[in-house]
């Protein structure tokens, strides 16, 4: 039997880019002569989006579609794809265009060459911004020192799955996925290709730069428990450090000049306040996680989807 091939799509507030994007997987992958379905996962869009795809979707076999609740986020659309996918391999991609449909043959060349898990490393042109380029450096450098994983820098959620994988990612009981990481953690086959994004297709980043850093710290926290550790080096270096200060004292002490103590006392409890409170902010972000964990709430909630009238034995991801 020939070989399935599954793209999921999250798609948020996509009504400039959504028609473009599914004209021309649809035109690479009818060029592959395999068999492909394309999931677009409607991430709670609030313009034509979902109008646009539900079109779509009423003439064109290969398309479908799952809608949202409300806006659950980048990763809880890729979880969704993934645990609905049907096929033997599947390929995660963003809606913007971004992620070039013509790579999809390649992908496709080195899972059949025997790799599982194939990523992409996005290399640098012009067309990404000074900011973003920089902003994502650190956000790599950071997440490799502080975490478990040794994540390559410009990857991005575009890349292939065997079903072995998919099979092992849907069971995974993760509250907050982190696809980055999770693909990281699982093993597996790997291989990397490379290529040079392109600019946006239309509207702008949903990345603002508070949800970069959330998920910078969410990429940090739920990979290790280093930050945790990070907390008893501080506080070790402060309490040696802080000896020094007791022959200080003594001889101020004995030379009649407390009084003039008060600016270094000023400075010394300002600034362990400032540690024990990013230490204990540090420490409330994974008892967070432990509480969010605890109430075993779906990544997602389905509003609608064509899948089950089709593929007709889904409904176990259903809540
Ligand atoms: N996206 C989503 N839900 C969100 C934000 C984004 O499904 O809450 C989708 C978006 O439609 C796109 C992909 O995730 O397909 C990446 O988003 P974006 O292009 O805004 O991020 P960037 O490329 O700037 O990192
Ligand atoms: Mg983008």
């Amino acid at each position: 039997m020939s070989k399935t091939v599954s793209i999921v799509v999250p798609v948020y507030n996509e009504e400039l880019s959504i028609t473009t994007l599914v004209g021309r997987i649809s035109s690479v992958m009818e060029a592959t002569a395999l068999s492909y379905e394309l999931l677009l996962v409607n991430d709670g869009s609030t313009d034509a989006t979902g109008a646009i795809i539900n079109e779509m979707v009423s003439t064109n076999p290969n398309l479908f579609t799952i809608v949202f609740s409300r806006n659950f986020g980048h990763q809880a659309a890729l979880k969704a794809g993934i645990d609905y996918a049907q096929g033997d391999c599947v390929i995660t991609m963003d809606a913007d265009l971004q992620h070039p449909p013509d790579l999809l043959p390649s992908l496709i060349q080195q899972w059949q060459d025997g790799f599982e898990i194939v990523h992409t490393k996005r290399l640098n042109n012009n067309e990404t911004s000074f900011f973003k380029r920089n902003t994502s450096k650190i956000f790599y450098k950071i997440l490799n020192r502080l975490s478990d994983l040794q994540l390559e820098e410009g990857s991005a959620d575009f890349r292939l799955l065997d079903r072995k994988v998919v099979n092992v990612l849907k069971h995974l009981p993760e509250g907050d996925p982190f696809f980055r990481g999770l693909v990281n953690w699982v093993g597996f086959k790997e291989s990397y290709l490379e290529y040079y994004p392109s600019s946006r297709f239309g509207g702008k980043s949903h990345y603002t730069t508070k949800k970069m850093f959330q998920l910078a710290l969410q990429g940090i926290t739920s990979f290790s428990t280093k930050p945790l550790y990070a907390a008893v080096y501080i506080g070790f270096f402060f309490a040696i450090a802080s000896l020094l200060y007791v022959p200080y004292a003594l001889v101020s002490y004995i030379t009649g000049h407390i009084i003039q103590g008060w600016a270094s006392i000023i400075v010394t409890i300002a600034f362990f306040g400032g540690v024990q409170l990013l230490i204990m902010g540090i420490i409330g972000i994974y008892l967070g996680k432990l509480f969010m964990q605890s109430k075993q709430r779906p990544v997602y909630i389905i509003q609608y989807t064509n899948i089950e009238i089709e593929h007709g034995h889904l409904a176990q991801f259903r809540y």
